[in-house]
């Protein structure tokens, strides 16, 4: 079983790097995604009966994109915050095309940054399927000090239903869990 793609602040994309192919998130949704990945968002919105409610926000995005997200946040929030939530240009699993960040729909506007994807209604039971669906939730709350991003509820991560199975099981983050994989023959 191939490892899932690590990407954080001492991993790095290379320079350069984008996904193949892409395809829109979900049917209508202006971000993009691997398609594989993309499947499996729409099969477990459609499983949870989300669709219409559950909005892909962002999904992949270039890394010129980071940088001018992350040069807007900078300016407008201040550092710590920037340093928090949005990852370093060339750092961030958005730039796989195998991450995405999803909102409920409220009728609100929505919060491009940290939008609102609670734990309870079609978002909870959205989180009861992802891992078979193949999606694990990045960024938890109590991991900070691992995954070097503060707790990001809406953000997830497409790795195959196999790894986040095993990933959710054993309550790991993707860190941990590729530590494991590489450091042990099996689990
Ligand atoms: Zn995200």
């Amino acid at each position: 079983m191939r490892l899932p793609l690590l990407v954080n602040a001492d991993h790095p994309l290379p320079e350069g790097f984008e996904p193949a192919l892409l395809a829109p998130a979900l049917p209508g949704s202006e971000a993009l995604l691997e398609p594989d990945c993309a499947a499996a968002l729409l099969a477990l919105v459609r499983a949870v009966g989300g669709e219409g409610s559950i909005l892909a926000v962002s999904g992949y995005r270039p890394r010129c994109e980071q940088l001018a997200l992350w040069e807007d946040t900078l300016k407008a929030r201040g550092e710590d915050f920037t340093r928090k939530y949005v990852a370093l240009p060339g750092c961030s699993e958005h730039e796989t095309g195998l991450a995405v960040d999803l909102a409920l729909d409220t009728g609100g506007k929505i919060d491009l940054i940290r939008p609102y994807f609670p734990y309870d209604g079609v978002c909870g039971e959205f989180r009861s399927r992802a891992a078979e669906c193949g999606f694990i939730e990045r960024y938890q709350s109590g991991k900070e000090a691992v995954t070097g991003i503060a707790a990001e509820p809406w953000h997830f991560r497409y790795v195959g239903a196999e790894h986040a199975l095993a990933i959710v099981s054993r309550g790991l983050t993707l860190e941990e869990y590729v530590e494991l994989l590489t450091t042990r023959r099996s689990l």
